[in-house]
């Protein structure tokens, strides 16, 4: 009997870093994480000697959590969507390979990673742009963490919304070995798919890119009908994806060993993720627990 692991994502800030985001997690009832090795909107990033990693992995083994469930997330401006844009396409590559660098360095396996954009060049452009910046990445990184691809809700330009779109940058790449997939509820639903229905969604993602790849869930509510492609995360049972549904992905079978990770938003600044995680593992939904929400 496998358990549930569930966290969601927290912050690494000065003065305790990585410490800090590991007593966050644990403060939630938490047995897994998400971090930005940095702030997600820049690519500003402190070396990794000054971010406490030592003083966080020993909490982390002091609680049993798995460092191979433990998720790092890359930061949204990189793009390797688009190798019209030279500048940005390559500054891409190098932060990525960075990055690959640092996530090695915390001990962690799983870097998760929006594919990119093609900014009005086509999906064609946008597939080949991602598979060549992949293939060089992987060739100059020197590490084997993974990365996971984020299904996306398709707003803009984004690739990545269909899961062929993802099954085709495995399939080209010549690392398929180093990537894997991010399942995003809100974003699934958003990008058209029928989120209720999670045995076929499981049987479509299986039958396209295999349940072996599937390495993360981020598991959100989304303020936005089905296929509305607006990507708008919403608190547990505050959306279209509702508690239930939400519920049948925290308990089914097929999914136990898969990292879940919240992405809900703050209520009056505040995280939501202890309420959120206690419902999901309860099994319990409160309701009006939002409009009460005051911790
Ligand atoms: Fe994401
Ligand atoms: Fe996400
Ligand atoms: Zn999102």
């Amino acid at each position: 009997m496998s358990k549930l692991i569930i966290g969601s994502h927290v912050s690494m800030s000065a003065p305790k870093y990585y410490l800090g985001s590991v007593e966050e997690a644990l403060s939630y009832g938490a047995n897994t994480l998400m971090i930005y090795t940095g702030a997600p909107q820049n690519a500003i990033r402190k070396p990794v000697s000054e971010l406490n990693i030592e003083e966080g992995r020993k909490l982390l083994l002091e609680h049993g959590i798995d460092e191979n469930k433990i998720v790092v997330h890359a930061p949204y401006i990189i793009n390797i969507g688009n190798k019209l844009n030279p500048p940005t396409y390559e500054s891409s590559k190098d932060f990525l390979v960075q990055e690959l660098k640092r996530v090695a360095a915390f001990g962690l396996s799983i870097l998760v990673l929006h594919p990119g954009s093609h900014l009005k060049n086509g999906i064609e452009i946008g597939l080949t742009s991602i598979v060549e910046a992949l293939d060089e990445v992987f060739s100059r990184d020197g590490t084997d963490v993974k990365i996971a691809l984020e299904t996306m809700a398709g707003k803009g330009s984004e690739v990545g919304s269909r899961f062929e779109e993802i099954q085709y940058i495995i399939e080209h790449t010549k690392y398929p070995h180093r990537l894997g997939v991010c399942l995003d509820t809100c974003h699934i639903s958003d990008a058209g798919y029928n989120v209720h229905d999670i045995e076929g969604i499981l049987k479509t993602f299986d039958e396209t890119i295999g349940l072996d790849k599937l390495l993360v869930l981020h598991i959100n509510d989304s303020k936005n009908e089905r296929g509305a492609r607006k990507d708008r995360h919403a608190n547990i049972g505050y959306g279209e994806v509702g508690f239930e549904t939400t519920h049948a992905y925290i308990k089914h079978p097929l999914l136990m060993h898969v990292p879940k990770i919240l992405e809900t938003p703050y209520i009056n600044g505040k995280p939501p993720y202890k309420i959120e995680i206690e419902m999901l593992k309860s099994g319990q939904f409160k309701e009006g627990w939002v409009e009460k929400f005051d911790n």
